[in-house]
């Protein structure tokens, strides 16, 4: 398997990247990976009574605390990316282009939220020329998520998964962002193959 060294981590939403791949981007990042992190909206559906807060702030501060300070945030319409998924590829294959990854995490292709599947079409749309494209999961993915890659996360990686999401204030209120059940999701990818805490990816293409 080769080790990737530059690595491209694609969300819909803040809070998005580092709910499905955050401990395995900190642990690539300590191991000198290159990182950046694309996010396609600003997340302003998933406010309610914190209207005035600014989720790409929440996001920068998580990532950064990841390892990861190469981001980069767009604009779209929270909820609305199936109508973009055109202008969305073309934003990712400049970044492609620009940055030359050896591995994309997306987001996966059956999951409720309409804006994580487009993400997935436009990734793969623009992805074609990259060796490995793997998807994370989320809380909205379908429960037919079926991981064959798994990064172990132990030895603090999964520590600083559960501080960066703690960044996100304004999604404190949810329960998929409390850390006993970030934790027991992490137990149980591991679990499957007998390693400690890890996540777990489902593979479109891993090309050695
Ligand atoms: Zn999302």
């Amino acid at each position: 398997m080769t080790i990737p060294t530059r690595v491209l981590a694609v969300g819909a939403h803040p809070d998005d990247i580092e709910l499905g791949c955050g401990a395995s981007l900190a642990k690539l990042a300590s191991n000198g990976c290159d990182i950046r992190a694309l996010i396609l909206t600003d997340g302003l559906q998933g406010l309610n009574q914190f209207a005035s807060t600014d989720r790409h702030m929440e996001t920068r501060e998580a990532l950064a605390d990841l390892g990861v300070t190469d981001v980069h945030l767009e604009h779209f319409a929270d909820t609305s990316l199936p109508a973009d998924v055109s202008r969305m590829v073309a934003i990712i294959e400049r970044h492609i282009d620009d940055f030359g990854p050896d591995r994309i995490y997306t987001m996966y292709a059956q999951d409720r939220h309409q804006d994580h599947r487009a993400v997935y079409d436009a990734t793969l749309i623009a992805g074609r020329s990259v060796r490995q494209i793997l998807s994370y999961e989320t809380p909205s993915s379908w429960p037919n998520f079926q991981p064959i890659f798994f990064e172990p996360v132990s030895g603090g990686f999964l520590d600083r998964k559960v501080k960066a999401l703690g960044r996100h204030a304004s999604q404190a209120h949810r329960s998929y962002m409390q850390e006993e059940e970030v934790r027991a999701r992490a137990i149980f990818r591991g679990s499957q193959v007998g390693t400690g805490p890890a996540e777990g990816f489902e593979v479109y293409k891993l090309v050695a």
